[in-house]
């Protein structure tokens, strides 16, 4: 079984609070793309820390992706799928994907195990603002994608990324871990007891 780790609220609004200015380094974000659910709650705060004065907030659009499978047990580990199943995808219609073309999006998850989700979210994701760029003729806009998660795990990733995703920097992880297992906040049952195991933690 592998080490678990306790993340508390706090830690993770501070991992959000530290990524900003380097995600904002190159990348200014129009649009950001949370993963359901474990994206949802980092995408909110990271939005905080992402917004400059005299300037909206950036909307957020939610996607959800699932690769585990829950066998209904209690333990919080569950089982790893090898295929990706949608469970919820964004608005095709030309008059929402033409807000995504030619614009800086930013894909928001919590943690990057095998990258077998964020290789779908990715490839998928680009197909259909292609297609979509390609059905409204505006195939001259460049849309560019950035990834960020709170928790990277160094290990060998069965998932590939783009090429030019990584050399431009436009991936960030907030921390590199081990191959751990770690216990979000959100899925507590009960806060103050994951509050106290994030006590004993070496801390992340
Ligand atoms: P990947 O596709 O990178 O293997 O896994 C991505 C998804 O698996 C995450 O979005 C998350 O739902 C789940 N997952 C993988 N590792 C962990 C972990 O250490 N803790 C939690 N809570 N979920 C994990």
């Amino acid at each position: 079984m592998p080490e678990k780790i306790y993340i508390t609220y706090n830690q993770v609004h501070k991992l959000c609070q530290q990524s900003a200015d380097r995600i904002l380094n190159d990348f200014r974000p129009n649009l950001m793309i949370a993963i359901g659910g474990g994206g949802f709650v980092p995408a909110r705060i990271l939005r905080s820390f992402l917004k400059r004065p005299g300037e909206p907030n950036i909307p957020i659009q939610a996607i959800g992706l699932s690769l585990y499978e829950d066998l209904g047990r209690d333990d919080p580990e569950e089982v790893p799928g090898t295929k990706v199943k949608r469970t919820q995808w964004l608005d095709l219609s030309s008059l929402e994907m033409s807000n995504l073309i030619g614009k800086n999006i930013l894909i928001v998850d919590e943690v990057d195990d095998t990258r077998t989700t964020l290789e779908y979210a990715v490839r998928e994701l680009e197909k259909d603002v292609r297609e979509a760029q390609k059905a409204l003729g505006r195939e001259d806009e460049k849309t560019k994608f950035s990834i960020f998660v709170l928790h990277n795990k160094d290990k060998p990733k069965k998932g590939k990324l783009p090429e030019d995703m990584l050399a431009e920097g436009r991936y960030h992880a907030a921390i590199t871990t081990g191959d751990v297992w770690i216990c979000y906040p959100w899925e507590a049952k009960d806060i103050d007891e994951h509050d106290e195991l994030a006590k004993q933690n070496k801390l992340l």
